[in-house]
This record gives structure tokens, sequence and C-alpha cells, in this order.
């Protein structure tokens, strides 16, 4: 274990993200991209090593992460140690270290009465020691099976499920729409929560490690970019579909049609490309400069909308929620090992009030109209608060009469989740999906109603986490691999 009186004797103190006035000004990575071994060996002595580690399972860690043993070995300073640990479980750290909520914190037994371990931080320690320390190599496998693997989509879910079966020894290729690889690693999550060198990094040493990647190729699609599924199914052995959940929830009031209301991935996608392709000087992005912007919805997307307006230099920004806000401390019906429903200040949230005074979250609001400005454009958005009861256990929505409000808005982005995958592929290949129009196929098993073809990631379980996609991967694959050979070695 850590340091059997570490517990009681050190304080949680998660690693300082770069000042937010200076952070505002770049799109670099929040994180200050050094960390204090000293300050970490600390914070692993915290680890209890509990006789029933809950971080590490069940509402824990989806990808059960082997976190006591790795507390540990950080507490001791054997770092390389750690990181072999780590990658048993974790095909990349490297990005669950950046951006995983870390339920494995909620569920941290330490957490019952004092503040949970920093098991994050740790893992994003570890991984960057790792690579510079040139610890991280490519390890190419050393016998080839002769089966070949189509993996569609190269998100989390992809990823981690080719870099499995390669490791198994089949032949992989992985076929992506966008110009570049990685799925919303590369063009959702942005560039300050996750920097895409960091991404292209893995992705070279995939490479290196022996799996084929094709960009620009939209299997199933119709324009110049299409590849015929059914020439896939040809040729290779098994096929994943790893395509994510990239239907965005529409809002239909009146005023949609207006110009300049858009959906989040529009925003977020067209400003990473741009940056990527010319630090922003081709133009080819939605700029939020001098604008009146309002978010409407939340989570992790809402947040993104929020930095990379603040960066743009937008002159106001509202955030709407349609809930109300949470309590500072776990509820009654949210108890300890859950997820803790909490109110929450992400990296967004502290730019809205270092820019503007105040957070831009603005709670219970419901939006009924886009108003125009007679040119058919978006110059306000009319809302009405709105009450939440308990009725018979269920949640109601009241709207509060006499409570509407025009806030003015030149742009508007819409951030209210996602409606599962696409079906253009699908529908190809006559595949089933389940009751929220995701790909039908079960947890754990990944085979979908279409015999070779199977299904992981938010394809099939509705918009996530990277870390459940890394999960999904990993166990399709495994799943892949023993319908393949018979039998698998694969976790
Ligand atoms: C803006 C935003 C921020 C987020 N922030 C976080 C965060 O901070 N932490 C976190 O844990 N999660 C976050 N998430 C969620 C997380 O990114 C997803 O849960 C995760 O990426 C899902 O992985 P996936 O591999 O299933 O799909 P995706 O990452 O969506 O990848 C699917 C890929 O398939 C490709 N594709 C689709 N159809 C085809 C086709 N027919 N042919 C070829 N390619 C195709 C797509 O282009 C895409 O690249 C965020 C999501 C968004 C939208
Ligand atoms: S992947 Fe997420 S849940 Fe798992 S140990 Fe890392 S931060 Fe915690």
């Amino acid at each position: 274990m850590g340091k059997p009186t570490g517990f009681k004797e050190f304080e949680r103190q998660t690693e300082p993200y770069r000042e937010v006035e200076v952070r505002v000004d770049d799109y670099g990575e929040i994180f200050t991209g050094q960390h204090d071994d000293d300050h970490l060996q600390t914070q692993g002595a915290r680890c209890m090593d509990c006789g029933v580690p809950f971080c590490m399972s069940g509402t824990g860690c989806p990808i059960n992460n082997l976190i006591p043993e790795w507390n540990h070995l950080v507490y001791m300073g054997q770092w390389q140690r750690a990181l072999n640990r780590l990658h048993k479980t974790n095909n990349f750290p490297e990005f669950t270290g950046r951006v995983c909520p870390a339920p494995c914190e909620g569920s941290c037994v330490l957490g019952i009465t004092n503040p949970a371990v920093t098991i994050k931080n740790i893992e994003h320690a570890i991984i960057d020691h790792g690579f510079e320390q040139d610890w991280v190599t490519a390890a190419p496998p050393e016998n080839r099976t002769g089966h070949a693997v189509a993996v569609i989509g190269s998100g989390p879910a992809g990823l981690a499920a080719a870099a499995q079966l390669n490791k198994a020894g089949h032949n992989v290729t992985v076929y992506e729409r966008a110009d570049r690889i990685g799925g919303l690693l590369m063009y959702g999550i942005p560039n300050m929560k996750l920097g895409k060198d960091i991404v292209q990094r893995r992705v070279d040493l995939l490479h290196a490690e022996g799996i084929e990647f094709v960009t620009n190729a939209d299997v199933g699609g119709s324009g110049n970019d299409a590849v015929d599924i059914d020439d896939l199914i040809k040729e290779f052995d098994a096929i994943l579909f790893a395509t994510g959940a990239t239907n965005p929830r529409n809002l239909d009031v009146p005023g949609r049609e207006l110009s300049g209301i858009h959906f989040a991935m529009e925003f977020l996608t067209a400003n990473t490309r741009s940056l990527l392709d010319s630090n922003l000087q081709d133009g080819n992005y939605l700029s939020a400069k001098d604008k009146n912007v309002i978010v409407i919805g939340g989570g992790d997307t809402g947040t993104d909308c929020i930095g990379t307006s603040i960066r743009h230099g937008c002159k106001s920004l509202v955030n709407f929620e349609l809930l109300p806000k949470p309590p500072a401390e776990r509820a009654e019906d949210n108890p300890w090992p859950l997820w803790p429903v909490i109110q929450r200040v992400d990296y967004g949230h502290e730019e809205g009030v270092e820019r503007f005074g105040h957070d831009p979250r603005q709670y219970c609001i419901l939006t009924k109209e886009f108003v125009s400005d007679d040119n058919g454009n978006v110059k306000g958005v009319k809302s009405i608060e709105v009450k939440w009861t308990r009725v018979d256990g269920k949640w109601n929505m009241e709207e509060v009469p006499g409570s509407e409000k025009i806030w003015e808005a030149d742009l508007v982005l819409l951030s209210m989740g996602f409606l599962g995958p696409e079906h253009y592929l699908s529908s190809r290949v006559g595949m089933e999906y389940d009751g929220r129009s995701n790909y039908k196929a079960e947890y754990g098993r990944y085979a979908t109603s279409v015999k070779g073809i199977y299904a992981a990631g938010d394809c099939r379980r509705g918009q996530s986490l990277v870390v459940w996609g890394i999960n999904e991967g990993r166990e399709a694959a495994r799943e892949i691999d023993r319908d393949l050979m018979g039998t698998t070695s694969l976790p």
C-alpha cells in the first residue's frame, strides 16, 4: 500500500492548471506539462490499499485500472513499474489521464470520510514520465495469424480495438471518414484539453506496430471518398463498427432555421481543423469574435464551446442549463460509491469567470424561440424559467409564468447531446438497432445482428466517455479474436 498513515498525514491536492488569465489567450493544453514528483509521491501515499478497492471496478474505473498498485509504485518512486501496470489495462493513459472525469475518484474508499486520492493526476504523470523517458515504444507482434480485421471509425473505441487485435497478431486496417485519425479525440475534444500532438503520437506508435490507417474513407457513404462496405465484407474476416454517436439532438423551436444557429460539433470540429491546418489563418471556422454567444446545453461539449468562444474573443457568453444547479455535496439519494452528482467548475467555467466576472451557466432555463433580426439572422433567444418538482419519485418540469426573457445572441451553439449513430452505413448491411437507435449488440459480446460484424463504443452504448470507448474496444477485440481463433488470450 502507499504509506500506512499517508491518508492521515497528507491532504488531497490536485495538480494546478495553467493560470487562467494566461491560458485563455492560446490553444495550448490547460495542463502545465510539468509534474512535481515529490508532490505526486505524497498523493500516492494517501492510497489506503483498502480491502475492496471500489476505485478499480463496479462504479469506479471502467477499464479496471490497477489503481492501488500504481499508487503504491508511485509512492515508492518506481515510475517504470507503475507504467507497466498501467499499460496492462489501458492502451491510452495519456488520453484518460487528461480527459477522464475520473469515476474512480467518486468510488475511492477514502472518499467516504476524506477527499479522494488524486488518481487521475497520478495516471497522467505516470504516462507523461513514460514518454519523457522513452519507455513507451512500438511493440509489433512477433507472429501474424493471417486473419484480417477492418475497424470502421478511429475514436478511442476503434483505436483500442485495433491495438488489441494487432497485439493478437491480426492484420488490422482502420477506416476513418475524416482527414485525421482520432475520432472525437482529434475533432471533438479541443486542443486545450487534449493536444493533437498527443493524439498523433499514439497514432504513429500504432502505425509503427503494424496497423494500417486509411483516412478520407467514408464506409457506406455516397461521395467521392466512399468505400463500399460489400468490398470490405469480402476482403476482411471480421469488421468492427466503431462509428460513434454522431447524430446531434436538435432544438426544434420557432426560428431554428435562422442563420447563426449551429450544432456544437460544427463549431468545435471546424475550429480544430483550422487550427491544425493553418493556426486559424484560413478562416475556415465559425468565429465567435465580438459576438454575443449562447451555448444551449452543458456537459463536456458545452464547456468546450465556452472555452473556445472565449479564446475567439466573444463579446458575451451565456450557457443555458435546463436542469437545476446541482448541490455542492452529494444528495442523500446519491451516496458513495455512485458518481457524485455535484456542482463542478470545469476549465471553461473558470475562464468565463476570468473574462466576464461570472460563471456563464444559467440554470432552469428552457429555450422557447429564436428571435430574428428580419434579415434571416438570429439576434436573440427567448427563454422561460422552469421549476422542477418530484412527483411520485419522478421529476416533473413546469414553466414559471411571467419569467420569459429575451437574451441577445449572434451565435447560438446547440450542445444537447447525441441520438446515437448515423444509419447510412448500418442500413446498407441491414443491421438491427436497439430501442435508442444504437447498433444492437450485447455488452460483453459485441456481435451485431449481421454475421461477422461487431459494434463497440458510442455507436453501441450511446454517447459516453473516452474510458468507456477504450473498455468496449478492448473487449470487442477479445470477442473477435475468440471468434476467429476459437480461443483468446486477450483480456
Ligand atoms: C465535444 C466533446 C467533448 C468531450 N469531452 C470528453 C471528455 O472530456 N472526457 C471524456 O471521457 N469524454 C468526452 N467526450 C465523449 C467522448 O469523446 C466519446 O465518448 C468517445 O470519443 C467515443 O468514442 P468512439 O470511439 O465510440 O467514437 P468517436 O470518438 O465518436 O469516433 C467515431 C469515429 O467514427 C468515424 N466514422 C463514423 N462513421 C464512419 C463511416 N461510415 N466511415 C468511416 N468513419 C466513420 C467518425 O468520423 C469518428 O471519427 C466528449 C465528446 C464531445 C462531443
Ligand atoms: S481511466 Fe478514468 S476512471 Fe480509470 S483510473 Fe483513469 S481517471 Fe480513473
